[in-house]
Order: structure tokens, then sequence, then C-alpha cells
């Protein structure tokens, strides 16, 4: 069962990641973006992880409600509230039980992917973070490290895409053969995930 402290040390572990990685992730967007994505991100989830090292909220939930929101209110750009809806969706469709199994966790995550989905308006194939995120889901079925294989893979088949939303796409077909930051950015927080549940 995961409870509260075990989503805590998730979001810890995505934080960090996110610093050790922030410089990358803003190389990826200065191809293809606004060389903002690492900032963006680092703002977000320094803030995610001060709140958690203030408060711990009682349940898994609430912690994800409250990442969530971290994230929507101190990040700027598109990936603020992309990964903030994310989160908090995630949390709310946990509820208030005070630990849930890993079907419960990945079924409350295909939530917050869907609402990534009705925010963005994009689909597998468009070049975002959903491409990682979508084959991540599909493959935590079968375990966490099977859906940190797929996010990774996920994240690198974004390079002969064309984007089709987000500001990559207003550089039509001068998007390709570049990774999509968000992309790479999702992989993280799968990977994160995947570490913290070994
Ligand atoms: P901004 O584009 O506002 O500078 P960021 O650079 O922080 O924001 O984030 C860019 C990332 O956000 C992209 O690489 C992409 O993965 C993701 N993204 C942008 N638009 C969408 C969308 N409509 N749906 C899903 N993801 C998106
Ligand atoms: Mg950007
Ligand atoms: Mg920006």
């Amino acid at each position: 069962m995961r409870d509260a402290e075990f989503i805590r040390r998730w979001m810890l572990a995505m934080a960090e990641a996110v610093e050790s990685e922030a410089k990358h992730l803003t190389d990826l967007d200065s191809a293809i973006g606004d060389a903002d994505h690492g900032a963006n991100l680092q703002r977000g989830f320094t803030a995610v992880a001060e709140a958690l090292r203030a408060e711990l909220p009682a349940t898994p939930g609430a912690v994800l409600v409250l990442a969530g929101r971290q994230l929507i209110s101190k990040v700027g750009g598109a990936s603020g509230p992309l990964y903030g809806s994310l989160l908090r969706a995630t949390g709310k469709a946990l509820g208030d039980a005070a630990e849930a199994d890993d079907a419960q966790l990945r079924e409350a995550l295909q939530a917050g992917v869907d609402a990534v989905v009705k925010l963005g308006g994009a689909q597998p194939g468009d070049k975002t973070m959903l491409d990682t995120l979508v084959p991540a889901l599909a493959a935590l079925a079968d375990g966490y490290p099977a859906a940190r294989a797929a996010a990774e893979k996920g994240a690198k088949d974004t390079i002969p895409l064309q984007a089709r939303k987000g500001r990559a796409s207003y550089l039509g077909e001068r998007s390709i053969g570049h990774e999509d930051p968000g992309a790479a950015s999702s992989a993280l927080l799968i990977t994160a995930l995947a570490e913290v549940a070994a």
C-alpha cells in the first residue's frame, strides 16, 4: 500500500531530478520553444518540495492536490497548468483514503492523464508530454520498471515527430528532429515514481 509519505518521496525525488536536469530541459526547449522549461519546472517543483517539507497532508490524494496547486500557481508556462492538472486530478481520483494500492494509484494516474488531454487538447503523436505519459501508463500494468522504460522510450520517440500542440507547433516541420522538452520531463516524473516504488 502507498501512503502520503510515499507520494511525498515521489515529489521530492522529482524535485531533485528537475534540479539536476534543468539545464538539459532548457536546452531542449531552446531548440523548439522559448528556453524556459527547465526554469519553469525548477520554480514549480521547488515550491512543491518546500510545501511538502513544511507540511505532510494526511492522505496520498491530499499530497498530490497540494503539489498540483503549487505548480498551477507558481509556473507561468504551459507546463505549470498541465503538470498541475495531472497531479491534482490524480490526487482527486484517490479521494480521501489513507492509503492506495498500486492498482488504485494506476487508475488515479489515468484520471490525471485524462485531465491533461482535456486541458491541452493534445493526443499521443502531437509531440507533447502525453507521448511519454500515455505509453508509461499503459505499461504500468506490468509494473514500475516497465513504466519507466516506456516513458524513456516515449520521450525519445518524440524526436521524429512534428509538433501539433504548444509553442513548438509554431515551427511546423522545423520541430522535427528534436526531443520534446515536456516529454523529457515527464520521463523524469515516471522515473522518480519507479525509483521510490522500488
Ligand atoms: P511554454 O511552452 O509555455 O514555454 P514550457 O516550456 O514549460 O511552457 O512547457 C512546454 C511543454 O509543454 C512542451 O514541451 C509540451 O510537452 C507541453 N505542452 C505544451 N502544450 C501542450 C498541450 N496542449 N498538451 C500537452 N502538453 C503540452
Ligand atoms: Mg517553454
Ligand atoms: Mg514559456
